[in-house]
């Protein structure tokens, strides 16, 4: 019998047959597709004919079809619902994947054809989509490491296995220090504590065995103690913790680590042809060199420290109210501004919670999407992988566009957080293919019968997700490739954050946030108050965020730091940093940066994509609106619809008039002068 997987699926519109996939498919079917794959880059490799074009870019392009239908149901399952067998499944194919992807971009003769076709690049009369597509693959294997020859390559080889051990021992300290590290709490220190805090520190004191609750160094229990304990003293031992984890000395700590890692990227950016690894690194990017990133987060970094100071000055005072001698301390920060915060802005999240429902959420990202881009939504009666996921049909003007999955709720076989991926994304070569998209969420599901309430933060994450979704729905280019959200790091959430603005639009709340029971809109002075909230402590976030950055950025501009710790202080003494704050990822915790090599040189991205969404928004506000039609076609045109197709920056050139600049994100902080 065929194996489902790799048969034509024959199903409406082509989506996956979960119902007939059997978890016991899978790995004969990788199988299978590895050796089909391996045979086609082999046949490009011993075509006869002079390399060009066709034969070797687009027929490389055009190989592994069955491979990716494998893999697309398969990581929509690890992702979403991942059963222990599902699981188990992942543990055999993760090392088999990474092996079989490291041997075709180390195909030495794989390699001289792309390289024959690179070099006649200007006699053969390629349109723009196909010259990109060629200037792409090309790099990507320069940039992996394929023109090195004998001595060169081997040590590149090395420098690649001992970075990707590094980064796991780095990782695997970090959450040793984070597990192990523990405060008891007697009774009376419960005092002033919410009850969703005692009742998570009786549970942490239960799975450590001992007989009352305790404090652990989780973002989850140590963020919230800090936050409400008036136990100053305490604070401080939990603190002292928190921000020395991952250098408490002895097996765990990460300082040898973080320094050998730095050592290895630097020879392998040098060994690459580069000066050092931020060069290497942001060479990819929308930035496109450090000197971009630097400018960028000193534009902020003034704003940010002017506000955090003003605002250091309004906690000391509640601290000398309560006794405490001298400016505040680090433990002392999150508590006064929690009390602070209360007095301020106190939302009643329970209050709050009745006004946002699931399904008008929804309702209100596909309305948004109406308006804007013209988009209807219609639900599907088609069953997906999980009884949650719902499905609907995108069209336009009556003509399909895409396919758009929605899974919303927690459950145990779904993995933390939220995420927009793709099933199948939109292309014309090597295959032409219509997008099937899904959002998949953690929101708590309601008990049989009621409606699915969120908070204000989940809406804005339903909202974030949608708009990484409209970024693959939208997507209108030539190559696979380069579809979707197939773009710099550092440009990605741009379509996300952007979308975001939406939900905070007084004309979509008075109509979508209606009360569950009454369906009245949302009182005014509630909805001032959700939308006054969003900038509280925004001073202390942006410095602890913009000081990582900063620091990460300078670990990789130059020469690597023998003493990485030795530079952290350098470089914050350079800028400054108020006492009170610390970094928010200090280096020896900096997972972002040296569990692997995904936001190494790259934590600032966050920041540069809040830039653009901030200064993109500014374009319809100026135009006259939310929902200016002009924008909104700018948007698609010259955004949305052209993934990776052109550079980012010549891409929001085209939409802006201009590159994007701080004022609006310093406005929307809360921190312009
Ligand atoms: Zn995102």
């Amino acid at each position: 019998m065929t194996n489902v997987l790799l048969s034509p699926w024959e199903t409406p519109f082509d989506l996956p047959p979960f119902d007939r996939i059997d978890d016991e498919d899978f790995a004969p079917a990788l199988e299978t597709a590895l050796i089909e794959h391996n045979a086609e880059v082999a046949a490009i490799v011993a075509n006869p004919e002079e390399p060009d074009f066709e034969n070797t870019i687009a027929a490389l392009e055009g190989s592994g079809a069955a491979l990716e239908k494998v893999l697309a149901p398969f990581f929509a399952l690890a992702g979403a619902d991942a059963t222990p067998r599902r699981q188990e499944l992942q543990r055999q194919f993760s090392p088999k994947l990474a092996k079989h992807f490291a041997d075709i971009s180390a195909n030495a003769a794989l390699y001289q054809r792309i390289r024959a076709v690179w070099d006649r690049r200007d006699d053969l009369d390629l349109d723009e989509a196909d010259a990109r597509q060629l200037f792409l693959v090309h790099r990507g294997y320069v940039r992996s490491g394929a023109a090195l020859t004998g001595a060169q390559a081997d040590r590149m080889k090395q420098i690649k296995e001992r970075l990707a051990v590094l980064g796991t021992e780095f990782t695997q300290n970090l959450l040793k220090d984070e597990s192990d590290w523990s405060m008891d709490l007697a009774e009376a220190d419960l005092e002033g504590l919410p009850d969703f805090l005692v009742d998570a520190a009786r549970a942490a004191g239960e799975e450590k065995g001992k007989d009352g609750p305790v404090i652990t160094l989780s973002r989850s229990l140590i963020v919230p103690f800090l936050q409400f304990s008036p136990r100053r003293e305490l604070r401080e031992v939990a603190w002292r913790a928190w921000v020395s984890r991952g250098a408490f000395g002895g097996e765990t700590d990460n300082r040898a680590i973080a320094a050998e890692i730095l050592a290895l990227r630097e020879e392998r950016a040098k060994l690459l042809g580069y000066d050092n690894f931020a060069g290497y690194k942001l060479e990819t990017e929308m930035a496109g060199e450090p000197a971009a990133v630097r400018n960028l987060l000193m534009e902020v970094w003034e704003p940010a420290k002017r506000q955090a100071l003003a605002d250091q000055e309004v906690l000391s005072a509640m601290a000398a109210e309560d006794g405490v001698n001298g400016p505040i301390e680090g433990w002392d920060w999150r508590y006064y501004a929690e009390k602070r915060r209360k007095a301020e802005h106190d939302l009643d999240e329970a209050a709050l919670k009745p006004y946002f429902q699931l399904d008008k959420m929804i309702e209100a990202a596909f309305d948004c999407a109406n308006r804007l881009f013209g988009l209807e939504f219609k639900p599907l009666e088609i069953a997906s992988y999980h009884p949650d996921v719902r499905v609907w049909e995108a069209t336009r003007n009556g003509e399909h566009v895409a396919i758009f999955l929605g899974d919303y709720f927690a459950r145990g076989t779904k993995r933390s957080g939220a995420w927009c991926s793709a099933i199948r994304s939109q292309a014309v070569r090597p295959r032409e293919q219509a997008p099937v998209v899904v959002n998949v969420c953690n929101f708590a599901k309601p008990p049989k019968g009621r409606a699915a309430l969120l908070s204000y933060d989940d809406a804005r994450t339903l909202f974030h997700e949608f708009g990484h979704a409209l970024h693959q729905m939208l997507s209108d280019v030539r190559w696979e490739g380069v579809s979707g959200t197939s773009v710099a790091r550092d440009f990605v959430e741009l379509p996300s954050q952007l979308y975001e603005h939406w939900l905070e639009v007084p004309e979509v709340l008075e109509k979508f946030a209606v009360h569950v029971d009454t369906g009245e809109p949302m009182p005014k002075a509630m909805l001032d108050k959700v939308l006054g909230a969003a900038n509280f402590d925004m001073g202390f976030q942006t410095v602890e965020y913009v000081a990582s950055a900063l620091v990460d950025l300078e670990f990789h501009d130059g020469a690597a730091p023998a003493d990485p710790m030795a530079k952290q202080a350098e470089v914050l003494e350079a800028l400054g940093m108020p006492r009170a704050i610390p970094m928010r990822h200090a280096t020896p915790q900096f997972a972002h940066v040296f569990s692997g090599d995904g936001y190494s040189s790259g934590y600032y991205s966050y920041m540069w994509s809040e830039v653009m969404d901030a200064d993109a928004f500014a374009a319809f506000e100026e135009a006259g609106g939310a929902f200016d039609p002009d924008v909104a076609k700018s948007l698609e045109e010259n955004i949305l619809s052209m993934g990776g197709s052109v550079e980012a920056a010549e891409l929001y050139e085209r939409f802006r008039g201009r590159l994007p600049g701080v004022e609006a994100l310093l406005k929307g902080r809360g921190l312009a002068a």
